[in-house]
């Protein structure tokens, strides 16, 4: 059995970014961009202007009444000369007119019929200068991860309408087994709703990729190295769950063997030992196990990474922390595990780890209620309340 990391380096082997697509800045949403650095063509914001509502001083004619010449709001264009002993009423965003160099806020000022009375207020107060928020010419690094609300903001106050991102992965999801059926028909005697496909598809678009989800196929080895086949050759990526193990009705593994190479087939780790990688016409092929609590532990571990390497970015994604079990829970000794935790601060400020429930591997509610992934390590046979172990953040906090 391979070790979480030894899988992991090879399922990352050879795995380049994805060519770039240009996307109008409003379908950039949770998209990567193909490079993280970008020039400002201007300066953001583009001229001096107010932060306040107010007036529009010289700071050396304060404090005293001065007279009110005019008025500037947002968007003006063609602005008066500020003199000496005068001020221009002005708007938040308002352009500062030539001359004035503060601002005085209206909650400031007594206004009388002729003239506003101002406190003495220190020069350049609530101005926003040109490029204080970025410089043109300034370099611009984004975060190395999917665009934000507030990347996309920075993009559109540059004066980008579109913008360089990568293509999504197309990853194709082929469940197997004979039990499965859709969800919405009935179900027969020996029957189970197919939930790997929806599970599996939704982690992948989480995850940035673009699922192709396949009609699921029944444990049949001439349909399924059919089916595998033809999956793969429409996508970047495929993922097959269930069929993978040693049983007399698993083969997904010899599928991959006869059409392509098998590189491995168990991990050790929990849930999910059974899990073969290897490639078909030259895309990389991973069989997740069945159980969909498996399927998913083992999609975070192992298939997120590898989308986000095809997206140009490092690792999962994803926060770690220390946390304190605040219960005993049996592991397999030999496997590292992950265990659906509910990660909740306590009184005292630290953050401790409640079970989300049983962790069978076919309990497939913990999960839903988690809200991160526990990691006990080789070699201990059981969680011991008020020990520290590192948690993935998964999820939400509900
Ligand atoms: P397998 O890996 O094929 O041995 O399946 C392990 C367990 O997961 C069995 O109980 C299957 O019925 C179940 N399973 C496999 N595929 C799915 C799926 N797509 N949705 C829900 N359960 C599944
Ligand atoms: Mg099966």
């Amino acid at each position: 059995m391979l070790s979480v990391e030894e899988a992991r380096e090879r399922m990352l082997i050879g795995l380049a970014p994805m060519p770039a697509e240009r996307l109008p800045l409003d379908r950039c949403l949770g998209r990567v961009p193909a490079a993280l650095s970008l020039q400002a063509a201007i300066d953001v914001p583009p001229f001096d202007n107010s932060a306040m509502d107010g007036f529009a001083v010289r700071a050396v004619d304060l404090p005293g009444e001065l007279r009110v010449v005019g008025e500037v709001a947002a968007g003006a264009a063609t602005l008066l000369r500020l003199e000496a002993g005068t001020a221009v009423r002005i708007m938040t965003g308002a352009p500062m007119p030539p001359g004035a160099d503060t601002v005085v806020p209206v909650e400031l000022a007594t206004e009388h019929a002729d003239g506003v009375v101002l406190p003495a207020t220190p020069r350049g107060e609530y101005v926003r200068s040109a490029g204080h928020d970025t410089a043109a010419g300034s370099r611009v690094d984004l975060p190395g991860a999917p665009l934000s609300p507030a990347s996309i903001a920075v993009l559109a106050t540059l004066g980008m309408a579109a913008f360089e991102v990568r293509r999504r992965p197309r990853v194709a999801i082929l469940s197997t087994g004979d039990e499965l059926v859709a969800p919405g028909g009935p179900l027969r005697p020996g029957q189970i709703y197919d939930a790997n496909s929806f599970a599996l598809s939704a982690a992948v678009t989480d995850a940035g990729g673009e699922p192709l989800i396949q009609p699921a196929v029944p444990d049949d080895p001439i349909l399924i190295e059919q089916r595998v086949a033809a999956a793969a050759a429409g996508a970047d990526l495929l993922v097959v769950s269930g069929g993978v193990s040693v049983g007399r009705h698993d083969h997904v593994r010899d599928a991959i063997e006869r059409l392509g190479t098998l590189d491995f087939w168990r991990i050790a780790v929990q849930p999910g030992k059974p899990l073969a990688f290897g490639s078909v016409a030259g895309r990389p092929a991973i069989g997740l196990p069945g159980n969909p609590v498996s399927a998913l532990v083992t999609f975070e571990l192992f298939v997120r990474p590898m989308l986000r390497a095809l997206l140009g970015l490092a690792g999962d994604g994803r926060m770690r922390l220390p946390v304190c079990a605040t219960q005993r829970i049996d592991k397999d000794p030999d496997r590292r595990a992950y265990l659906r935790v509910r990660v909740v601060s306590d009184r005292d400020g630290g953050l401790r780890a409640e079970p989300a429930g049983g962790q069978g591997s076919a309990q497939l509610r913990p999960l839903a209620d988690a809200n991160a992934l526990l990691i006990v390590p080789e070699g201990v046979r059981r969680t011991e309340a008020g020990t520290t172990y590192e948690a993935i953040l998964v999820g939400a906090v509900a």
